[in-house]
């Protein structure tokens, strides 16, 4: 090939890189229709519509506003499918929006709110029977089967249960892809749960909110499926992260990882006021703040994954949810991982069961707990309500719970009384807000006195509990 051809091949290929790699943008709006261009100027109405149109790299941007789903606008109904995987029902599910287009390796698809707006999903409306779905379903507001997608700032309010024949489900976000970024999403104030993982790897769920959930309808109104924020992944979902978020209100746990057949990572996140009905301290489901693991009361053996995983919390706050605080939830075999966690007004704050598997037995069955390491912890009494239960032969090393070591007490914090700062409003890049709720005084005897985890810490040491002082 001469150097004039081998320019032209390059002039070429360099041409098609770049249309290739140009990345477009969308719109979508309350008041807009699909008929539109999705331009700015001429939004689109539904996700549906414009999932049409994206490729990997492209944003789509929704405006502010309240988008009241019409029962007209549902992608589709999935009678017979298994997108349940391993939690099979009786019901079907509609499908609200269908994410079911890739984005490709480190070029995914974005769908963000407007920069400083707020697009808010009412799903009120969304409660079958209706139109061409003619039997009791459930509901799955955003199915995420696709990989590489971004979601950013959207809020989903109201979504609804209708199924009361058995403990039914609905759901926020349902993940069943790889390498998917949930980021800065509120999901409150409805009857579904706020996030639901059933397969993929890579995800990292960041800097959300998942509040005032109570399916009121199904088994009762007892709400005992509505959590948070659930991880139940099958082999080979590995490297799932959830950073930064709040859980509280919601009428079951704030995170459930029962079933979940590969490590997932819980670090800096919040759970409280779990396993109430919403905005009361009345009983409603399980009440547990953070849900570590396990296979059920009495799982049969040939039920169990091939390799149990241990799970790991870090430096994680929970407070004053109904039950458990940190909970190994009946795990066996393998331990979690509990390092830098605070626990204040759960009763108990941390319970250690595990199952054992006995000579001859076809089930496992409750003990004590073992292998669970538990280092830097934080314990706060709370009259009437226990500390520590089933600790068995954990690895139990610089907790306040610790024989011989320090002990918490309120003198030890700059705030022990005004939970109210745990709702308040996120930072502008959507992490946490600065509080001093359940935070160490300076001074306290707990700065310092940590076992060294593989995270960064200040000060000659890692602090105990969940945040790390900089005085
Ligand atoms: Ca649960
Ligand atoms: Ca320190």
């Amino acid at each position: 090939m001469n150097a004039k051809r081998t320019g032209l091949t390059c002039l070429l290929l360099g041409l098609v890189l770049t249309l290739a790699a140009a990345p477009k943008v969308y719109y979508v709006a309350p008041d807009g229709k699909d008929t539109n261009k999705g331009t700015i100027d001429s939004p689109l109405a539904t996700f549906n519509k414009v999932q049409e149109f994206v490729e990997p790299g492209d944003t789509v941007y929704f405006r502010g506003g309240t988008y009241r789903v019409r029962q007209d606008q549902y992608a589709r109904y999935a009678a017979t499918d298994n997108i349940m995987r391993r939690y099979t029902s009786h019901t079907g599910w509609v499908i609200v929006n269908d994410v079911s287009k890739s984005g490709a390796e480190n070029n995914r698809i974005h769908y963000f709110a407007y920069p400083g707006e707020k697009p808010v999903f009412d799903l009120q409306d969304i409660k079958p029977p209706f139109g061409e779905v003619q039997t009791l379903a459930k509901v799955i507001v955003f199915h995420v089967r696709a990989s590489w997608i971004h979601f950013k700032g959207l809020e989903i309010i109201g979504t609804q249960v209708t199924d009361y024949r058995s403990a039914s489900q609905s759901e926020c976000f349902r993940n069943e892809g790889s390498h998917n970024i949930y980021e800065q999403l509120s999901m409150h104030d409805g009857m579904a749960l706020g996030f639901f993982l059933t397969t993929g790897s890579y995800n990292l769920v960041l800097n959300c909110d998942a509040y005032r959930n109570h399916d009121t309808v199904s088994a009762n109104g007892r709400g005992g499926n509505t959590d948070g924020f659930g991880f139940h992944g099958d082999q080979g979902s590995i490297h799932n992260v959830i950073r930064g978020c709040r859980a509280w209100w919601n009428s079951d746990d704030g995170y459930d990882c029962i079933n979940n057949a590969e490590t997932v990572i819980i670090e800096n996140c919040w759970a409280f006021y779990n396993g109430f009905a919403s905005g009361t301290f009345n009983s409603a489901g399980d009440g547990t703040g953070f849900k570590m693991g396990g296979y059920g009361a009495t799982p049969r053996l040939s039920s169990l994954p091939e390799f149990i995983p241990g799970n790991i919390v870090h430096h994680c706050l929970s407070y004053r949810n109904k039950i458990n605080g940190f909970y190994a939830n009946h795990h066996t075999l393998s331990g979690h991982q509990f390092y830098n966690n605070t626990a204040y007004r759960n009763n108990p704050n941390y319970c250690l069961l595990s199952q054992e598997i006995l000579p001859g037995a076809s089930n496992a069955t409750d003990c004590d707990g073992f292998n669970h390491i538990l280092r830097n912890n934080i314990s706060l009494a709370y009259p009437g309500m226990q500390e520590v239960t089933r600790l068995g032969t954990c690895v139990n090393v610089n907790n306040t719970f610790t024989p011989g070591f320090v002990t918490a007490s309120a003198e030890d914090f700059l705030n022990t009384i005004d939970d109210k700062q745990l709702e308040a409003p996120r930072k502008a890049d959507g992490s946490l807000p600065d509080i001093e709720f359940m935070h160490l005084k300076k001074g306290s005897r707990l700065i310092d006195k940590g076992t060294y985890t593989g995270i960064s810490y200040n000060g000659e040491g890692p602090d105990l509990g969940a945040f790390e002082t900089n005085y």
